[in-house]
């Protein structure tokens, strides 16, 4: 997209899309690359990933978070493919604060944590969610098609020592995988002060086939725990917050539920996406992008990009094609962060 194409937005208050939904929250998956191959999120065989040219640089990355900035963002997860594989990754925490991001957070698969935990603290990390997908060993290697459950508690408990709390945890749930351990998931709540987060599996490029009959919807996964622990308190769907939360009587932690598919947040949607190679993705579920990359490398200003990306805010849409059957196709969860 050319900078000289757009209108011109003002600059002045923070960007609103044209729903006067308040967009201030990036997520930046900063590769697309893991160290899992998660069966919900990657075919075994056959990836493409990114070159590393295609990549933005950690330079160009800042660019875009102080435009982000500028267009009254406050808010940025990191998220990948896996981010830990970021060689630069505690520098550039260190910097995206620097920048005048108020919070960050960081979604992992948590295998290098309890390595990383302390310095992506001291640089500035706030919280981390961490993916836990099962709480058998045997099985979580094969959701993940090999993972060490054994490293993702390490990382969990160094996360908790180093205060990168509060601690979410997430477990995409796929009916035949691991729809039986979603009571025990829930009861790790009962002592720890935890948030754990079931996400219902969306049909992305490369797993669709998993999401076809794998969708266990939010209300299924609630009769579950109910029926072990009576009826649980509901809190809500905090402001800006993709979760219905709920709280099993008596629990430390608390419950919650991303419904992506059978119940659509759109209405508190307040997030963009980066993709690794300079993409404004404007909804998860969708295929529209914005491309900042090439404005980047033809030598476009900060307050050109600024521009660019309040556009890509005014161009945000609401709702997705699921229900009529029209599926993203362009990227796969890997290289859109989650
Ligand atoms: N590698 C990190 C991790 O797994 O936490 C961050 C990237 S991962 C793509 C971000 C989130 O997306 C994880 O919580 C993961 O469980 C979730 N996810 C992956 N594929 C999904 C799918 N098909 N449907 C719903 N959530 C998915
Ligand atoms: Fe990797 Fe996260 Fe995808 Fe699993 S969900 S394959 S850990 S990017």
């Amino acid at each position: 997209m050319s900078a000289q194409l757009i209108p011109i937005y003002d600059t002045t208050a923070p960007a609103l899309d044209s729903y006067a939904r308040r967009i201030d929250y990036l997520r930046i998956s900063l590769t697309d690359r893991c160290n899992m191959r998660c069966v919900y999120c990657m075919p075994a065989t056959g990836m493409q990933f990114m070159l590393k040219p295609e990549l933005l640089t950690s330079e160009e990355l800042l660019l875009v978070v102080r435009a982000a900035v500028a267009a009254g963002f406050r808010k940025v997860r990191l998220t990948g493919g896996e981010p830990s594989l970021r060689p630069d990754l505690v520098e550039l925490v260190r910097a995206i604060k620097q920048a005048g991001i108020a919070h960050i957070a960081m979604t992992t698969n948590a295998l290098s944590l309890q390595r990383q935990a302390q310095a992506l603290k001291d640089a500035g990390l706030d919280r981390v969610n961490i993916s836990i997908d099962s709480l058998d060993p045997q099985k979580f290697r094969q959701l993940t098609r090999g993972g060490s459950l054994e490293k993702v508690w390490a990382g969990i408990h160094q996360a908790e020592a180093v205060g990168l709390r509060p601690l979410k945890l997430n477990a995409v749930i796929v009916r035949g995988l691991n729809d039986d351990e979603v009571v025990q998931l829930a009861e790790l709540t009962l002592h720890n002060p935890w948030e754990m987060r079931f996400i219902e599996v969306m049909p992305l490029t490369g797993v669709a086939n998993v999401a076809e009959d794998g969708v266990v919807a939010t209300a299924e996964l609630i009769a579950q725990i109910e029926a072990v622990h009576g009826p649980m308190d509901d809190l809500g769907l905090a402001a800006a917050d993709s979760a219905r939360r709920y709280r099993i009587p008596g629990a430390r932690g608390k419950l919650g539920f991303i419904s992506a598919v059978t119940d659509p947040f759109c209405a508190s949607c307040n997030r963009m996406r980066l993709t690794a190679d300079g993409r404004l993705h404007l909804c998860l579920l969708r295929d529209d992008e914005v491309d900042l990359r090439a404005a980047i490398r033809r030598g476009a200003s900060q307050r050109e990009i600024e521009q660019i990306v309040r556009h890509a805010v005014a161009l945000k849409p609401w709702g997705h094609g699921l229900p009529d059957g029209v599926l993203p196709t362009l990227r796969g969860m890997s290289a859109l962060g989650g």
